[in-house]
């Protein structure tokens, strides 16, 4: 029975164990490691707080990680504690499931200007990721421009819009609440630089921001499409596209006290611009025009003042040193999730930022088949397993965090959470670890 490693503790990693656990059964000895001490991945420091019964999924995994041999050793980073090489000379297979934690960059001139952040950033910090709790968004005027057209975009709009009431039910963690509840950004716009029938956003969670209490959703009516296009349109997108048209009937709606979500579609970001104490201040767009699905720059810039800028343009996946890289794509390089001999990975680290949480649950049976495969019709040579892995912990001193840890530290945030907030997560390390005792 195999000995199986899985590196990261996030949906795909989660997956890939119920799939390795269902193939092999309790004889299979699975342990998934994770940098952080607390598991759960993106579904703790990804989905919006605001979405609880997203997050709930977590229970599933909660169900894999008490199910047969299954461990979870968080605050164990590969690459730093211990290498891949260490790790492929103990375990049978090696399934990296480390996600796309990395923002992809804008790369625009000034785009190092101070109150401009990448998604990955300003997500983790409102989610009260470690990396990210000290990030410090000053939201105290003007305008927010969040650049691209998908969900994450979304989130980041409406959790910039939303009252303090609105995040009752919430676990956005206490610092972001606070921020966020004395916002005085007085406007929103979502930039993509092409349109409307090439957003990425979903129906559901582009009609959310029709339900905000403060915030009126804006659509240029002169940016539609002819209404007889939306037939050609896949269903999901035409829901989405639908949405986009009943918020052009908001186009010159503007109340006291309500902040307007103006969608702005054919404008490319082209130069951040700063003001004279290096935070941003506008942002220069080029107006786009579509040929053959693309957007092509007309040589038209305007200028959109911006006090605070995220852009939400998608993520790429962290290297881990001599794991194949391919840096185009922005994941490990790999066929079908094979990477070479005994490594293999999973969900975003394989396919790149794409599809639902459940997307990744197909992805972790298939690549748990093939490692079947390959351990079934390959050599097989003897390694360490699971008890070389603890002695190299052992050696090196690791202070490993086991899921029963996890779920004394789960406790303190339960613990510690606000009036109408399932939890208040620690956002530094230490105070984690420090919670499992
Ligand atoms: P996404 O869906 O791929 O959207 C990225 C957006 O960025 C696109 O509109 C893209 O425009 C734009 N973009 C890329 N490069 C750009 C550039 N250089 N300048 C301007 N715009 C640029 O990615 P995402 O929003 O990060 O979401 C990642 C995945 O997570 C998706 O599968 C998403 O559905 C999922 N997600 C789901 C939920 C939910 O279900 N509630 C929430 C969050 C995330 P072009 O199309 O023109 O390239």
């Amino acid at each position: 029975m195999p000995d199986i490693a899985i590196v990261g503790s996030g949906p795909a990693g989660y997956y890939a164990a119920e799939a390795a656990q269902k193939r092999w059964g309790d004889a299979a000895r699975i342990d998934i490691i994770d940098r952080l001490p607390v598991p759960y991945g993106l579904i703790r420091s990804g989905v919006a707080p605001d979405h609880q019964s997203i997050k709930a999924v977590s229970r599933r995994y909660e169900t894999t990680a008490l199910s047969g041999d299954i461990r979870f050793c968080g605050n164990i980073e590969i690459g730093r504690d211990i290498t891949i090489a260490d790790l492929t000379a103990c375990y049978d297979a090696v399934v990296l499931a480390t996600g796309a934690p990395s923002d992809r960059p804008l790369a625009l001139p000034g785009d190092t200007s101070g109150n401009v952040f990448g998604s990955a950033a300003f997500v983790g910090w409102y989610n009260g990721h470690p990396d990210f709790a000290l990030l410090d968004p000053d939201l105290s005027s003007g305008t927010a421009v969040v650049i691209g057209m998908g969900n994450v975009a979304l989130d980041v709009a409406r959790i910039l819009a939303k009252t303090r009431d609105e995040f009752a039910g919430s676990d956005i963690v206490g610092h972001a609440f606070d921020r966020l509840s004395t916002s005085a950004l007085d406007r929103i716009v979502i930039l993509g630089r092409r349109g409307p029938h090439q957003i990425m956003m979903t129906p559901k969670e582009l009609g959310e921001l029709g339900h905000l209490a403060r915030a009126i959703p804006r659509v240029d009516p002169d940016d539609l499409p002819p209404l007889a296009d939306d037939a050609a349109l896949e269903p999901g997108i035409r829901k989405s596209v639908t949405q986009l048209r009943a918020f052009a009937q908001n186009h010159d709606r503007e109340e006291p006290g309500r902040v307007p979500i103006d969608f702005v579609f054919y404008a490319a970001p082209h130069a951040i611009v700063a003001g004279e104490d290096g935070t941003i201040a506008a942002i220069d767009v080029e107006q786009t025009r579509m040929v053959d699905g693309a957007p092509v720059g007309t040589g038209i810039v305007r200028r959109i003042p911006a006090a605070l800028l995220v852009s939400c343009i998608g993520y790429r996946t962290a290297p881990i040193p001599d794991v194949p890289f391919d840096d185009r794509a922005g994941r490990f390089a790999n066929v079908d999730g094979f990477i070479q001999p005994g490594l293999y990975c999973v969900g975003w680290a394989r396919r790149g930022p794409s599809g639902t949480i459940g997307t990744n649950r197909p992805d972790g049976y298939a690549v748990i088949e093939r490692i079947a495969t390959d351990l079934e019709s390959g050599d097989w040579p003897a390694r360490s397993g699971r008890a070389g892995f603890d002695a190299l912990v052992q050696a090196r001193g690791l202070d490993t965090v086991s899921f029963d840890d996890w779920k004394r530290i789960e406790t303190a945030e339960t613990g510690r959470a606000r009036t109408d907030s399932p939890r208040e997560k620690f956002v530094v390390v230490g105070d984690m670890i420090a919670a499992r005792s």
